[in-house]
């Protein structure tokens, strides 16, 4: 499903369909699709991303019925699509300068998905290169390999498109890091625009309702037009899963050849036997991360 517009769905052919007489079927053709009254009742919701059966095929009108929805391997809910199998966490370099809690909180929402991630930092043109540099070693240090470019200057641009290639990636991060424009310039590269450029509204009138495409890229793969995790929420994150979404604490387990710490619900706070050290510098950010999320959860277990 490329794309979701009013009642249809806009989806296109992925599998080889047997030739009909009128010339039409084929990978890449799309076709303008109802959902099944019956998913409907079942409340299986249709997604942007979502492999789709389709029956009915009315090829000369491009027409089509979504008759069932396969399974996801992903589900990324803002904005809603389905099947992702990337993020692109993407801040800046200055307008706004990266606040390293600000993109802890970016960076742990992402990995609480358990989508892969690449990080990229934008507009490096407005920063001299030891900038750059300290903070390429500093995103080391968090453990990951940072990626620098400027949608202004037009520089990293390949990398970026490179690493796109072949997946459905959604680009996630605060306002003003240029999220738009890399989703323009990424787009105006690709041949096909056809897809689903079109806003919507809902019955009710004005109220405009939320809607995201992907748009296909000239190397393969899909980009969605609409960013996401404007607000991280960390809604997903529980007090255990927590430490899953900081790399410098997998790394610690790793090296010590450990899944978990020396007891199962270990939280990393100066236990005895922990083998997560103190001395990293995101290691006040887990711990405030914790509370908010301890804070949250003993609040959802007063109220419900
Ligand atoms: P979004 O809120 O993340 O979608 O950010 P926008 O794409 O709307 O960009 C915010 C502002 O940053 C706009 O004025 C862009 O023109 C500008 N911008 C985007 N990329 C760059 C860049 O590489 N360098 C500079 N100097 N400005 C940029
Ligand atoms: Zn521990």
């Amino acid at each position: 499903v490329a794309a979701a517009q009013a009642n249809f769905m806009r989806v296109v052919v992925q599998s080889e369909s047997p030739p009909s007489s009128d010339g039409g079927g084929g990978t890449g053709v799309e076709l303008l699709c109802v959902v099944r009254a019956v998913l409907k009742k079942i409340k299986r919701r249709v997604m942007v991303g979502d492999r789709v059966l389709i029956g009915s095929i009315d090829w000369v009108d491009r027409r089509g019925m979504i008759e069932n929805v396969f399974r996801r391997s992903s589900e990324v809910l803002d904005p809603p699509v389905a099947n992702v199998d990337h993020l692109l966490v993407l801040f800046s370099m200055e307008q706004p300068k990266p606040e390293p809690f600000s993109l802890t909180r970016f960076l742990v929402e992402a990995e609480s998905t358990g989508i892969p991630l690449t990080l990229a930092l934008n507009k490096t043109e407005l920063v001299d290169s030891q900038a750059v540099d300290a903070w390429n070693s500093r995103l080391r240090e968090w453990g990951y390999e940072p990626v620098f470019c400027s949608v202004g200057a037009k520089h990293g641009l390949d990398t970026l498109s490179s690493i796109l290639k072949d997946q459905t990636t959604v680009v996630v991060g605060p306002s003003g890091v240029g999220k738009s424009s890399l989703i323009n310039v990424l787009r105006s590269n690709t041949h096909e625009q056809r897809v689903g450029e079109v806003s919507m509204r809902s019955g009710r009138g004005k109220h405009t309702t939320r809607h995201v495409s992907l748009l296909p890229l000239s190397g393969g793969g899909y980009l969605a037009d609409t960013p996401g995790f404007n607000q991280p929420s960390l809604m997903k994150v529980t007090k255990q899963s927590l430490q899953q979404t900081f790399p410098e604490i997998r790394e610690m387990l790793r090296s010590n050849e450990l899944e978990k710490c020396s007891f199962n619900d270990c939280l990393h706070l100066g236990e005895q036997g922990c083998i997560v050290t103190a001395d990293w510098e995101r290691y006040p950010f887990y711990l405030q991360l914790l509370d908010e999320v301890r804070i949250r959860e003993e609040f959802q277990l007063r109220t419900f």
